[in-house]
């Protein structure tokens, strides 16, 4: 029998789900669990499988008001961790990398101060999305059918951020992460003897050819919608036979902008030569699209938000000059109102990221959790 969530710290709630990390799209036990602590913490309502597994958590005032989102995330990642700590995660090479349990017990910890001291008035919602690390998590939760019953006019997410100081907070208005989006191309030839390639068609030339112009695309586009990139991540030909001409080829690669209005133009111009490559050789070709996020975009009014309240909680404050070139997919949700995804450092010497040592700096939650209740006293007050 689990002790009860009130009286659980959220350091001790975020080893409970450390411990147990879900993939993208698997957070079965994960959103369960969730839903019975918010349950505990007198959520006046509960609404489950948004855009999969999601879960939110709605504290609503007697007085009507606006309606205040947060936004976790529940996924892992599938990786084997190393990191020597009492909460290691039980399940083999999946863990909680990228520091979403950390992110959880915030809201939890956020909870957990709604049901000691309500708000007055308006909505609280503690959405916790599922599959952000596949990018398609915030996408399924907005075009969910009971989106509706949760549409915020406020929202805002943190992101834990290694090599920066612990709980140094960042912002900017505007574009804060990139688009980003991975390209698959498949080129079909025809496969021959390797004594006779003239008989059939080995796409090696087109694939070269494609792998170059990838890399020269973003010169070509105009400059001024900050950054624009293509990563070559992976490209294979054939089979290990030398006996063989190949007769397929698959050419991979990451587009990033901070714009979206610039990633179409990208993308365009990626499908396009593409085409006219594979056509060149007389080939047939394939496109197709994965991990597609798009930028996240900064309301003024969110961040100037953010950045009353840090001062008055005198957190340090850093403004991005700007986007980090990574992708989240809070990008979907922040359009939704006014919204606005922030950074919370967790410290210099920290792993980074997706390391398989990362662990979540639990001195982090508290600094993240005051913020976030700020933010609901300013827009809702207390009963
Ligand atoms: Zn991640
Ligand atoms: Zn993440």
């Amino acid at each position: 029998m689990e002790d009860r969530f009130m009286s659980l710290d959220p350091t001790e709630i975020r080893h409970r789900l450390h411990a147990e990390p879900e993939l993208s799209g698997q957070e079965v036990a994960t959103a369960r669990r969730i839903a019975e602590w918010l349950e505990e913490a007198g959520a006046t309502r509960i609404v489950t499988s948004l855009g999969g597994h999601g879960v939110a958590g709605i504290f609503a005032a007697e007085c009507p008001g606006p309606r205040v989102m947060f936004r976790a995330e529940l996924d892992a990642l599938p990786i084997g961790e190393t990191a020597e700590v009492a909460w290691r995660s039980k399940c083999e090479h999946v863990a909680h990398s990228c520091g979403h349990d950390g992110h959880m017990a915030t809201l939890l910890g956020l909870a957990q101060r709604l049901s000691k001291n309500p708000p007055a008035y308006g909505e609280t919602v503690l959405l916790f999305q599922p599959s952000e690390e596949t990018g398609r998590g915030a996408r399924g939760v907005v075009e969910s059918s009971r989106f509706e019953e949760i549409a915020p006019d406020h929202i805002f997410a943190l992101h834990n951020l290694p090599g920066e100081p612990l709980g140094e907070v960042s912002v900017r208005s505007g574009a804060f992460t990139c688009a980003s989006r991975g390209l698959i191309v498949r080129l079909n030839g025809v496969c021959t003897h390797a004594a006779h390639p003239e008989q059939g068609r080995n796409p090696a030339l087109a694939m070269c050819r494609i792998l170059q112009g990838l890399k020269r695309l973003p010169q070509q586009l105009p400059d001024d919608q900050g950054l624009v990139m293509v990563t070559l991540i992976h490209a294979r030909l054939g089979e290990v036979a030398f006996g063989t001409s190949p007769g397929q080829a698959e050419v991979m690669a990451t587009l990033r902008t901070e714009d979206d209005a610039m990633m179409r133009a990208l993308a365009e111009a990626a499908v396009s030569l593409a085409r006219v490559e594979a056509e060149e050789d007389d080939l047939g070709i394939e496109i197709d699209w994965c991990d597609v996020f798009q930028a996240t975009h900064n309301h003024p009014r969110a961040v100037e938000a953010i950045r009353e309240e840090v001062e008055a909680l005198a957190l340090p404050l850093r403004e991005l000059s700007a986007a980090h070139r990574w992708s989240e997919d809070f990008g979907w949700l922040a359009a939704q109102g006014e919204g606005a995804l922030l950074t919370l450092g967790s410290g210099e010497q920290c792993h980074p990221l997706h390391h398989p040592s990362y662990d979540f700096p639990d001195a982090m939650l508290t600094p993240g959790i005051d913020l976030f209740e700020r933010l609901v006293r300013r827009y809702q007050g207390s009963a």
